[in-house]
């Protein structure tokens, strides 16, 4: 399987295929820029190798450690962290669970310490607003991401294809190496 570091120069090489597929697609330049950004956010920061101690992780910084119950949960390359859609899906899911989380901690803080008076009511509505008014937007993050999640999980398997390639092959080298070794021996054996 590709290195954290190969996985990253994937990223950036298929960057321009996918701006430009983008473009030409939906001719916005808007649109092409969050599926940009998010097809290398998908690549780089939210990717499957979230469910170990990778690069992608270690890119979180001081708050990698939000990631840690993911990676106790859920087995390296399997089908809940590589799969298609389903990989994306549920580190969308498990990232909005710790905003809210950090959201409510800190409306909690605010309150409890300058009497804000902040409530989930009051956040809800800008929060609705968000998502109701740029409904294509979040469409175009969810296919970036996705996207950023296929290139990794597609270089995985063609890197552990290749790896058993090379190991059959070499096994085939190993066994050609020991049969005709004893091939020699028996024929040296003989001519005693
Ligand atoms: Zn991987």
């Amino acid at each position: 399987m590709p290195s954290g570091r190969t996985h990253d120069r994937i990223t950036y090489l298929c960057l321009p295929f996918v701006a430009g597929a983008t473009a030409w697609i939906t001719r916005s330049p808007s649109t092409t820029i969050i599926v940009s950004l998010s097809f290398l956010a998908g690549g780089l920061m939210i990717g499957p190798d979230l469910d170990i101690h990778s690069i992608q992780y270690r890119r979180w910084g001081p708050l990698r450690w939000i990631w840690l119950p993911y990676q106790i949960a859920i087995k390296h390359r399997s089908h809940w962290s590589h799969g298609p859609i389903i990989g994306t899906a549920l580190r969308v899911v498990y990232l909005s669970i710790w905003l809210a989380l950090f959201a409510l901690i800190a409306t909690q803080t605010l309150n409890f310490f300058w009497n804000a008076q902040l409530s989930w009511q009051m956040m809800r509505a800008p929060f609705r607003t968000l998502m109701s008014k740029y409904v294509m937007e979040w469409v175009a993050v969810l296919i970036g991401l996705e996207l950023g999640s296929i290139s990794h999980s597609v270089s995985d398997a063609l890197g552990s294809r290749h790896v058993q390639r090379k190991r059959r092959k070499q096994g085939q080298r190993d066994r050609r190496k020991t049969g005709s070794r004893k091939r020699s021996k028996r024929v040296s054996r003989r001519g005693r």
